[in-house]
């Protein structure tokens, strides 16, 4: 019998009807595939060709194939009777087809392993698991264990990779069999969607992120009428400042006033010495300087080269240009400060410097919360998030004519920066440095429209 749905299927319906039904039906209807997307997947693939090493000597059984296939499922049984060790070992069982990444046997018993490129097991990966001990166990696997195989956050790199630390395998077993009396009325549920006439009609909602983005989030878009928004330019534009409230939060400052923002890039598998998986390395920082009340603006910048270890540099040239005196402003200071500790952690020769740092910087954002409203403005529509505030509060400063606008971009840019030729690499560099910049030039036109409006 050919398989009816996939695994991949399967958690489409799990997370929405409408987006199974368009992918089967519709495809055509999905957003555009983008680079950030496609390194996504990639990272995936890499990582459990990865985790194959740590257990050598299996047989891969989709062969050349792109998807599991019938045929995977053929191989895959004649596999079973002769080797210990099968990759992408696929099965077929009600209409359903999947593999795990990895199938260990050890007398009549077998050990399941999928490999998640993730610092820990999520519950999306529990519900497909739980599929695929379903498709496993009726196909008269003795299943011993079902682990997931992901990356251990507390690993440290330190020379060469040692896998057996990188990965950490925690068992699903017991919440997989809770799930089991589900799976046989979910895929009967599935199984119905596809004898459908038209696209099932559901709304957009928090499932449409949950437990991945949607790609059919573009076509869903443009179902909503648009008149159900109320046009940003009917919001009220008047800033209003609770004038007590600011000095307070400015009173202990002290200048220069330093107005600072990192970029940082995260690689599942570290690359670096002293780096653990999906830590956020700081790859750049803009830094824009008021020595007094006075004085004309000054801006420093760093952006690593995408090859070597960006963070010695970086730390020396900020901790020279950051000093030891000085109010440090950032947007959202959690980050910059959990950044920081992580430096300090990992290059404890700076750490005296680096904690100094950490002691001066205070968030800007605050004063913009709608809990605090220090400064509040119907046209912020409620958010805090510097993108929607530098419109309202210095509409002439945008990031629309930037090449790089906003930090995802920027991050995963970084990331291809030595793949490029050398004329498409100076350009990043220029678009890199002029969003980074425009990032702190942010904050210091927002604090100075605020001076000036008390
Ligand atoms: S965007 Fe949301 S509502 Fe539309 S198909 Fe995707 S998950 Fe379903």
């Amino acid at each position: 019998m050919r398989p009816l749905l996939s695994k991949t299927t399967y958690m489409y319906g799990m997370q929405c009807h409408k987006r199974f039904y368009l992918n089967r039906f519709h495809k055509n209807l999905a957003n555009p595939e983008d680079e950030q997307s496609q390194a996504i997947f990639q990272t995936g693939t890499d990582v459990g060709l990865l985790a194959q090493n740590l257990f050598p000597g299996g047989v891969n059984a989709q062969g050349t194939e792109e998807w599991h296939s019938e045929l995977t499922v053929k191989r895959t049984a004649e596999l079973l009777n002769q080797v210990d060790i099968i990759y992408e070992a696929a099965f077929m069982f009600n209409g359903v087809i999947c593999a795990v990444d990895i199938l260990i046997r050890q007398g009549n018993t077998f050990y399941a392993f999928e490999v998640k490129a993730t610092n820990g097991v999520k519950a999306q990966h529990t519900e497909d698991a739980a599929l695929q001990y379903y498709v496993l166990s009726n196909n008269g696997l003795n299943l011993g264990d079902f682990s997931i195989l992901h990356l251990n956050r507390e690993y440290v790199r330190i020379g060469d990779l040692n896998l057996a630390e990188l990965f950490k395998p925690t068992s699903v077993l017991s919440e997989v069999l809770e799930k089991q009396t589900f799976i046989p009325k979910n895929i009967a549920d599935f199984k119905k969607l596809i004898y459908l006439k038209n696209i099932p009609d559901i709304e957009m909602g928090a499932h449409c992120n949950q437990p991945y983005a949607c790609n059919f989030s573009n076509y869903c878009l443009s179902l909503i009428v648009a008149e159900e928004e109320l046009p940003d330019e009917e919001l009220n534009h008047e800033i209003i400042v609770d004038e007590p409230a600011w000095n307070t939060f400015k009173e202990n400052f002290t200048y220069p006033l330093f107005f600072f923002d990192f970029e940082t890039v995260m690689y599942g598998v570290p690359v670096f010495n002293f780096s653990r998986p999906y830590q956020n390395l700081p790859f750049q920082y803009s830094l824009h300087v008021l020595v007094n009340e006075q004085a004309q603006l000054l801006h420093h910048a760093y952006l690593g080269d995408g090859v070597q270890d960006p963070r010695p540099d970086l730390i020396m040239q900020m901790i020279r240009d950051l000093g030891t005196e000085g109010t440090i402003l950032t947007w959202n200071m959690s980050f910059e400060k959990g950044v920081i500790a992580k430096l300090a952690i990992d290059f404890p020769e700076y750490e005296a410097d680096l904690m100094n740092i950490y002691g001066r910087i205070v968030d800007l954002m605050n004063p913009f919360r709608p809990s605090q409203a220090v400064v509040f403005s119907e046209a912020f529509a409620g958010s805090y998030s510097i993108k929607k505030v530098l419109p309202v509060m210095v509409p002439e400063l945008s990031y629309q004519n930037l090449q790089i606008q906003e930090g995802g971009t920027a991050s995963f840019m970084y990331g291809q920066m030595m793949a490029l030729g050398e004329e498409s690499r100076a350009q990043l560099r220029k678009d890199l440095l002029a969003y980074c910049h425009l990032d702190t030039l942010a904050m210091v036109k927002i604090w100075q429209r605020v001076e000036e409006s008390v």
